[in-house]
């Protein structure tokens, strides 16, 4: 019988000789030693790049989830790197904790999220990896290794590690205390958007914005802290909103204006949303419409002329398109392999219906972000390779060393790892 493993999308399948999911860090152990390699990890398979693919063995962490222990002081929780988001959202408010941020999402696992900077949006919330406080990995010798925050650099080489740094199988987060947050969201012309966008993305905990293509609008989503009682979150729109996009470009695509006043009409229709609910009932969506993504992550004052140009290329060369564009801002951190290193960030996402080749698209926008500066996330579509990429990470020699020590016999190296980071396997 076959072991197929495949990634949400379905744009990345492997066909490796073991699937395993040990039950604690022993038999991981004795896995990451013994298993066929390369041996590579998987959260939930929510990357569109081929992180996880492997010949060898794909390890699955889902029997290594849940609470170890928690500091209600320091609002720390320590969990076990195969926890879903979903299920470490109630965990944390069962224990009066909530995540700082969140994306757009709760399917992936903590260890997944970590390992590719999976953030949010919002000018001074970091993503995922800057949360950590310690963290326990198995190296590629099967040994367990213990690192902390305080007075140790090795939480900076390795919070953002795709993998390549050891499984992780516990790590403690820095949460905050439970919070309410009102999430509104408006639709106002992506030229007022595009001129205001500092103050705009400035103005609000957290802010993003999606550009709807052929419509010359955005609908703009904010969201505060409240003290506020909570009201109702409405029903999800996202899906059926797409459902009416996807219509419009298959009936209309060479008939851009017509196309666009339609979508106008549709928007017009869109209800007002504004609501106060706990942190957990406010992030994460439904995501049921299949897509590739690319996103780049560029210098925040580039972020509106790079849109602006892929608006123009979308418009001009891809009728196909109709997913909206996603615009976050990020904090800076200091994490060695963050996209965000040391700069705030504005992060340009273009998605691809996943029944179509998304490349085409792709690769006509990537000279775009990269000519912005861009970084891209390491779990979205992008074609660098360690040359690049190394031009990008000003501690990216510092952090290969670091690599090879967890990892001196590259149990962790496939040959996609291989490439994204110079090694000669
Ligand atoms: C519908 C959808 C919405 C998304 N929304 C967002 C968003 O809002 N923001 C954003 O930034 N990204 C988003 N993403 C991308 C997604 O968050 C990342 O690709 C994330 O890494 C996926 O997590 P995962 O658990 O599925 O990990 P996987 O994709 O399975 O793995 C990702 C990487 O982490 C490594 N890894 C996993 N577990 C461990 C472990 N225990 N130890 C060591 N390494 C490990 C893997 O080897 C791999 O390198 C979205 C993706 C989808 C499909």
């Amino acid at each position: 019988m076959s072991n197929i493993w495949s990634n949400w999308s379905g744009f990345v399948s492997a066909e490796p000789r073991l699937i395993a999911s040990p039950g604690d860090a022993g038999e991981l152990g004795d896995l990451v030693r013994t298993a066929p390699g390369p041996v590579r990890v998987a959260g939930a398979g929510h990357s569109f790049t081929p992180l996880v693919k492997s010949q060898g063995t794909i390890l699955s962490l889902e029997r290594l989830e849940g609470l170890v222990s928690h500091d209600a002081q320091k609002h720390q929780a320590r969990v076990r790197a195969g926890t879903r988001l979903g299920a470490l959202m109630r965990i944390l408010q069962d224990i009066g904790q909530g995540l700082p941020n969140m994306g757009d999402i709760d399917r992936q696992a903590i260890g997944g999220a970590l390992g590719t900077a999976t953030h949010g949006s919002g000018p001074t919330l970091g993503a995922y990896h800057t949360q950590l406080e310690t963290v326990r990995i198995v190296d590629g010798l099967g040994k367990v290794r213990d690192f902390k925050r305080a007075g140790d650099h090795m939480i900076h080489a390795i919070g953002v590690a795709l993998g390549a740094f050891g499984v992780l199988t516990e790590v403690t987060l820095n949460n905050i205390a439970t919070y309410r947050l009102r999430r509104r969201k408006w639709v106002l012309p992506i030229t007022e958007m595009l001129r205001d966008f500092e103050a705009m993305m400035a103005a609000h905990r957290s802010a993003e914005f999606y550009y709807i293509p052929f419509s010359g609008y955005a609908q703009f989503i904010a969201s505060d802290l409240s003290d506020a009682a909570p009201t109702p979150r409405p029903p999800e729109a996202d899906e059926a909103g797409l459902r009416t996009l996807r219509r419009l470009r298959t009936g209309l695509a060479w008939l851009p204006s017509l196309r666009g006043r339609l979508i106008l009409g549709a928007i017009a229709k869109l209800p007002a949303e504004d609501y106060v609910q706990d942190w957990l009932n406010v992030y994460a969506s439904d995501r049921q419409t299949k897509f590739n993504e690319m996103e780049y992550h560029l210098p925040f004052e580039e972020g509106p002329k790079a849109l602006a140009e892929i608006i123009e290329l979308t418009e001009k060369r891809f009728p196909e398109v109709y997913f909206p564009m996603e615009v976050r801002t990020v904090a800076p951190d200091q994490f060695w392999l963050s996209p965000f290193y040391n700069r705030l960030t504005c992060s340009i996402a273009i998605h691809h219906d996943a029944a179509n080749d998304p490349l085409p698209f792709m690769r006509a926008a990537e000279p775009i972000f990269r000519r912005y500066g861009g970084r891209p996330h390491w779990g979205k579509i992008h074609s660098l390779k360690a040359a690049e990429l190394k031009k990008l990470y000003p501690r990216w020699d510092e952090a290969m060393a670091v690599r090879r020590d967890i990892d001196p016999q590259n149990r962790f190296v496939s040959p996609y790892m291989a490439g994204l980071f110079g090694i000669e396997t």
